[in-house]
């Protein structure tokens, strides 16, 4: 696979910081545990997509927004680091970043996510970021801001023609425009199963042809070709660690899109990719650079 042309992708969603304890177990209500260990690592699906797609060799873009707190401070380091372009993710005055606070026990995870600044990403704020929607080849969004901002920016794309890719994840129901509007729709099967709740998914990817791409973790992906329901098969590999399987799935989905691949081949390179992601630890600590994938594919 050639990377002909340098991708332009515009993400538009969350930026977080997990803190991560682990401890041998988890305290009730009222107790205090000692833990093992902490660490914080920076995380939310927005950040994720915009850093997978950079490893992958796109010139991205992020429009988000953090605290201005020192945590706000890491995660804008860690997108420099990543050459994320930060001009659109602005520090709200007096306010936390977001946040997840994880708890690994008893090999299991329970989670608490603060949004905080994310719930700023608001209608107006992306009004003032609409010519860097405008300028780029395709356009990455998730549902971990509000859904009057996934609604502007759905139209900001249709009226530029610039294909929106919609990861509708966390689950939440959807307004009927924006999936109108939205070129892709990428929801793992509990998505689409939320989303779609009034018909069967062979109904809906039949509604959406070639646009309906539904992730089934280690099958593969499922999506109606036109002709007849197609499932393209992931790459077998030792999975590790599947946190951000689906961030790096998309990522790299959009990334072969805005280069002018085929859906078929696009979706081969973000099985490729996200295969190899579920090889390591963590989420952006497991999302493959593009020689690595090209390395895989070839
Ligand atoms: P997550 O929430 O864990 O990030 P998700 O539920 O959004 O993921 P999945 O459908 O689990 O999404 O996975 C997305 C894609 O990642 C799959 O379509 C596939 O390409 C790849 N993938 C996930 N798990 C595996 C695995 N065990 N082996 C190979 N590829 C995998």
């Amino acid at each position: 696979m050639t990377n002909s042309k340098q991708a332009k992708v515009c993400v538009v969603g969350s930026c977080s910081m997990d803190l991560v304890v682990t401890s041998s177990r988890r305290p009730g209500a009222g107790e205090t545990v000692m833990g093992e260990s902490f660490k914080t690592v920076p995380g939310g699906k927005g950040a994720n997509q915009a850093v997978a797609a950079a490893r992958l060799g796109a010139e991205v873009i992020m429009i988000g927004r953090v605290g201005d707190d020192h945590l706000g401070e890491t995660i804008l380091n860690n997108f420099k680091e990543n050459h994320v372009s930060v001009e659109y993710v602005k520090p709200v005055t007096d306010m936390e970043s977001g946040t997840a606070h994880i708890t690994l026990a008893e090999g299991d995870n329970s989670i608490i996510v603060v949004p905080a600044a994310n719930n700023e990403v608001t209608p107006d704020y992306v009004q003032q970021a609409a010519e860097a929607i405008r300028s780029s080849d395709i356009v990455l969004i998730q549902q971990e801001i509000p859904a009057e901002t996934v609604a502007v920016v759905s139209q900001i794309c249709v009226d530029a023609n610039v294909p929106l890719l919609l990861n509708p994840a966390p689950a939440r129901a959807i307004d009927a425009d924006v999936l109108k509007h939205a070129a892709y729709i990428t929801p793992n099967e509990h998505e689409a199963s939320v989303i779609f709740e009034d018909m069967s998914l062979q109904e809906a990817l039949r509604h959406y042809p070639n646009r309906l791409l539904v992730t089934e973790g280690s099958n593969g992906v499922r999506y109606y070709n036109g002709e007849e329901e197609a499932v393209v098969p992931t790459f077998k590999v030792e999975a590790v660690d599947t946190t951000g399987a689906g961030d790096t799935f998309n990522a790299a989905l959009a990334v072969a899109l805005a280069e002018g691949q085929s859906l078929a081949d696009s979706i081969r390179f973000a099985n490729r990719a996200a295969s190899l992601s579920v090889t390591k630890f963590g989420a952006q600590g497991g999302m493959p650079t593009r020689a690595e994938v090209e390395a895989a594919l070839s």
